[in-house]
């Protein structure tokens, strides 16, 4: 059986602050037994959440696909594991259409995040206009064959399932979507990984909060949450962690 993960990943947000919410989060998560959660906050705040964190793994929201070189502005992924990350998030929708990040990159980066002994969760999920179109199950099937990386090590890969529509926008996915969708992406786990790929935990981000998350977590192969806006502070986020309790 597959434990609930619920990951906070704070975007471009927080503070030094804001690490203070920490606290809260992690007897919370201390509480909920059954429950991992984790915090992704800028990388600047990595080794001081690690620091103030009260135990709960800390992790990067990007990393390179090289472990160094010349590529300014970059951070690779053994750089975030010397800074005490533990996981880190890779192909969110926000980088593939900032960065221009394609599947074979997203591939790349999370194959370096394996090597590098970090937690990978890739994240996929189709935009409003391919959900509209028809085209949301080609959309994340494509994302799913170009995206996820081979198995290798020991560090675990997790897949996120994010429909850009529902992003910051207060507009959940109904259960029906979710459960046809994590379906897929269960069903290409285990073609390629066998059992392997029924172990592997798919989350479910996008407008997750308090009062939606224990049903999104009772659809079946819905393992947890990758949480946006109510993240960052624990008053929102304990909610979250204590419904997939
Ligand atoms: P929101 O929870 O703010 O919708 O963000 C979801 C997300 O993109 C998490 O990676």
């Amino acid at each position: 059986v597959r434990r609930k993960l619920v990951a906070g990943n704070w975007k471009m947000n927080g503070s030094l602050h804001q690490l203070t919410e920490l606290g809260a989060i992690a007897a919370a998560a201390r509480a909920a037994s059954g429950v991992d959660v984790a915090i992704c906050p800028p990388f600047t705040l990595i080794a001081s959440a690690v620091a103030r964190g009260g135990g709960i793994p800390i992790g990067g929201q990007d990393c390179h696909h090289q472990s160094s070189g010349a590529f300014t502005g970059n951070v690779s992924a053994t750089m975030l594991k010397e800074a005490g990350a533990k996981l880190v998030i890779v192909g969110h929708s926000e980088r593939r259409a900032e960065q221009q990040e394609s599947d074979a990159i997203v591939r790349a980066k999370a194959q370096a995040a394996l090597a590098a002994g970090l937690q990978t969760i890739v994240c996929i999920g189709e935009s409003e206009e391919e959900r509209m179109g028809g085209h949301a199950i080609t959309r994340c099937s494509a994302q799913l064959a170009g995206s996820i990386p081979e198995l290798s090590g020991d560090a675990e890969l997790v897949v996120a399932y994010e429909p850009i529509w529902a992003i910051g926008t207060g507009r959940t996915a109904t259960c029906d979507d979710v459960r046809e969708i994590h379906g897929l992406v269960r069903k290409v786990l285990v073609d390629r990984f066998g059992d392997a790929g029924g172990r592997i935990r798919i989350l479910y981000g996008g407008s997750v909060r308090g009062d939606n998350a224990a049903e999104l977590f009772a659809v079946d192969n819905v393992d947890g949450a990758l949480v946006g806006g109510a993240s960052l502070n624990a008053e929102q986020f304990v909610p979250i962690i204590e419904a997939a309790a």
